[in-house]
């Protein structure tokens, strides 16, 4: 369902700054595409039935947030159907995204896709590696409150949310990346995470400072946001689901361990290890593990602090691992290590060249010296 909401006017611009560098407000005459795939923001309190949330019509989102008219841009609405709880979101939504922005690439300016919070990371992560050479923002936000209640986030985040992706210098789009907006902040959206079930500042990206926030003006931090890619957008819908998130705790049962690597199709294991990339010397371990590496099964290393990066240098206990053929994810969140085990294993090249690239930086993902926060 497409829907074209003109928002035309110069009203409210005054106030709309983008940040102090720019010398007029940039979002005049843009055109956004909005995406509402479902999620806490798209619920409203049914007026029939105390108590219970319905779906809001994003067709009709102006009547809920008529300040949007004022931002002088183009919104047009799609809307999944049907809409979907995030936990419910799979790799073949993904792809759905990924093709609606590349068919709706050269009409519009910007993206926004709203978005349940639960899953937003993952989705943020998988979009990052599937949109190649992205020039235009791709902004996901979202809310803890719906959108239909009194004290929610949700204007906040979708107003900023559309303004940031109309945002340009010169017609150049200030955050050519796929970000999350959430309470203020604009976050690498392949650096972020989930970090709170009930404050509204839900969202964290611990290894990379924010790309934007927002307070009475927008201050966008242009050393850290990538450049626009010059190149012709190209996407990749392909994600190898073959893959297995195993997350260490001392005690853990080997056999376990050994069903989970014995599964059939299995290509690829994100192993959640201990601080610098750590893991038990145990010989049943360190045998599974050899034996899976001379099957052709890729492992990644991530730390499961969330702050700081993988170094098997360190001990001994990382050491081991690095010359059994595990290779390092340094800071990479978990979502996006996944995203990315996916991404690389459907691609066509050799398992060494993608040993090569789960541990160079492809779209910002992870810093790739350890002492280093972004802005690889
Ligand atoms: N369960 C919801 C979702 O992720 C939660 C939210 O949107 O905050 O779709």
């Amino acid at each position: 369902v497409t829907t074209v909401l003109y928002c035309g006017g110069r009203r409210g611009m005054i106030k709309s700054g983008i940040s102090a560098l720019d010398k007029e407000p940039v979002h005049m005459g843009t055109t956004i595409l909005l995406i509402y795939t479902g999620g806490t923001i798209g619920m409203m309190a049914d007026q029939q039935h105390a108590g219970v949330l319905k779906n809001v019509d994003f067709a009709r989102i102006e009547r809920e947030i008529p300040g949007l008219r004022n931002l002088g841009c183009r919104l047009e609405v799609r809307t999944f159907d049907p809409v979907i709880d995030s936990s419910n979101i799979t790799p073949e939504n993904w792809a759905e995204l990924a093709l609606m922005i590349r068919d709706a690439y050269d009409s519009y300016d910007g993206f926004v896709i709203l978005h349940g919070t639960d899953t937003m990371a993952y989705t943020a992560s998988a979009l990052s590696f599937m949109l190649e050479n992205l020039a235009k923002p791709v902004i996901l936000t979202g809310s803890q409150i719906p959108i239909g209640v009194l004290r929610t986030d949700g204007k906040e985040n979708l107003i900023t949310a559309v303004e940031i992706a109309a945002a340009r210098r010169d017609t150049v789009p200030l955050v050519p990346e796929v970000c999350v907006y959430f309470e203020s902040a604009l976050l690498r959206g392949n650096r972020t995470t989930k970090y709170s079930v009930e404050q509204l500042h839900a969202f964290e990206s611990p290894n990379c400072p924010p790309l934007a926030s927002a307070g009475i003006d927008i201050t966008y931090n242009h050393s850290v946001i990538r450049p626009p890619a010059r190149k012709q957008l190209e996407i990749h819908t392909g994600l190898n689901r073959h893959i297995a998130l195993i997350t260490l705790h001392p005690g853990m049962d080997t056999s376990v361990l050994t069903a989970v690597l014995a599964a059939e199709k299995l290509k690829g294991v994100v192993l959640r290890t201990y601080g610098a990339g750590n893991a038990p010397m145990d010989e049943t371990f360190r045998q599974l593990i050899a034996e899976a590496v001379s099957r052709g099964i890729i492992f990644l290393n991530i730390t499961q602090c969330s702050r700081g990066s993988v170094n098997m240098r360190l001990y001994e206990t990382g050491t081991f691992l690095d010359s059994l053929g595990v290779v390092s994810g340094h800071d990479m969140t978990t979502e996006a290590a996944v995203a990315k085990m996916m991404h690389l294993l459907a691609a066509d090249i050799p398992d060494s060249r993608k040993k090569t690239l789960l541990q160079r930086s492809l779209r910002g993902e992870l810093s790739e010296e350890p002492s280093a926060s972004c802005p690889d």
